[in-house]
């Protein structure tokens, strides 16, 4: 997929793997991501974030070798499931989900890491569990903000 990739403290656009999803994953479409200030700061001063996270213990990790996309706060289309889903809104659903990506014992922080990739590319990985529906009437943009 086409994604714009912090690399080297830097934005570019280049081609990433599609993402694959796991058990209870599915897969969404991006329609529409904010940039905030918080990935403004990432980029610029993502070793700072690093060490503080693991001063604090904190889970949150990322390698500044790999790609990250980023981007959390998003709304986007649902494409395809992942292997367990209960399947219950139709692909084409417009959904907005908190920005985390649950494994079966870990976590990932959306936009933020190596391995979820962010609504700055053009699919992501959501949890099904976590997904809400956007209502009707609201805009695909301001769904997003939410
Ligand atoms: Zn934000």
């Amino acid at each position: 997929m086409r994604a714009a990739i912090m690399r080297n403290f830097d934005l570019i656009v280049d081609q990433v793997d599609d993402p694959e999803p796991g058990p209870g994953q599915v897969v969404v479409k991006t329609l529409a991501c904010g940039i905030c200030g918080s990935d403004l700061h990432a980029l610029k001063y993502a070793p700072t974030l690093i060490e503080a996270a693991k001063r604090s213990d904190s889970p949150f990790k990322m390698d500044l070798n790999r790609d990250v996309v980023m981007g959390h706060e998003f709304c986007a289309e649902l494409v395809d499931f992942g292997p367990g889903c209960a399947a219950v809104m139709r692909p084409g659903t417009r959904v907005i989900s908190m920005p985390v990506l649950l494994g079966p014992s870990w976590m990932e922080a959306v936009g933020y890491s190596n391995i979820a990739p962010g609504g700055y590319g053009e699919y992501m990985l959501l949890n099904e569990a976590l997904l809400l529906e956007v209502p009707n009437g609201l805009s695909t943009a301001q769904a997003a903000l939410t």
